[in-house]
């Protein structure tokens, strides 16, 4: 087997080990090359089950996190997706096989930039990076079917709780920065919000406003 075989198939058994186990969500994390969105000095531990740093001082987030928040988030076929925290790109794209379109706000210019090219360069017809604070969602496109915070916020943003469609489905981390922060999913029903807390967490903060970068 080729080292790249073979350190496809040791990546997709670490995700499969901590848990992720969505059949679609592990076709996806399959075909989306992670080494992709991890450029320079860190590239050779893409595949590693470990965050690493990208620019602007953020993070791509651990694999087995990105399995684990794309399966509680059940995206189906033709739900249109709201990321808050684009990043390196890496969780929009696992996001674009699985959604019918994916919108991705990030507060930093530069990985706006640098994700865009990324998806352009991969063919990722269907998700689109914006500069903003995501905090305020997208109003122009809402109501959105899922919706995917992957920095921690205090609370759970009221913006995005009113742009979620009944039946939608959130997952986000919610906790101070430097404290343990727990994965939230919280449903709208017809009749109000339901939530569920799945498992600690640590992400770097939701952050008001936009970036000098
Ligand atoms: N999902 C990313 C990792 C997210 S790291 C990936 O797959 O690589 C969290 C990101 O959230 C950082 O890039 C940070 O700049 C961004 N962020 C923090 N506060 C934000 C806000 N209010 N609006 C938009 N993006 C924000």
């Amino acid at each position: 087997m080729s080292d790249a075989a073979e350190r496809k198939m040791q990546f997709l058994f670490a995700l499969r080990s901590r848990g992720v186990t969505d059949s679609r969500v592990l076709t996806a994390m399959e075909k989306i090359d992670r080494g992709a969105f991890v450029r320079g000095l860190f590239e050779p531990r893409a595949y590693e089950d470990m965050p690493l740093p990208i620019s602007c001082g953020q993070t791509i987030s651990q694999p087995s996190v990105v399995g684990l928040m794309t399966q509680a988030l059940r995206v189906q076929p033709r739900d249109k997706v709201l990321e808050v925290g684009t990043g390196s790109g890496y969780q929009a794209a696992i996001l674009s096989q699985l959604a019918r379109r994916v919108y991705t706000v990030e507060r930093h210019r530069r990985l706006v930039r640098e994700a865009q090219d990324r998806f352009d360069a991969l063919g990722l017809t269907n998700v689109t990076a914006m500069l903003g604070d995501g905090s305020f969602g997208l109003p122009d496109q809402a109501p959105f079917d899922r919706i995917i915070v992957t920095a921690a916020a205090e609370d759970p943003p009221g913006p995005l709780l009113a742009q979620l469609r009944i039946g939608g489905i959130m997952v986000v981390p919610v906790g101070q920065s430097d404290a343990v922060q727990h994965l939230i999913k919280v449903t709208r029903s017809e009749t109000g919000l339901e939530y569920e807390e799945l498992r600690p967490v640590r992400f770097v903060p939701l952050v008001e406003g936009i970036g000098q970068e």
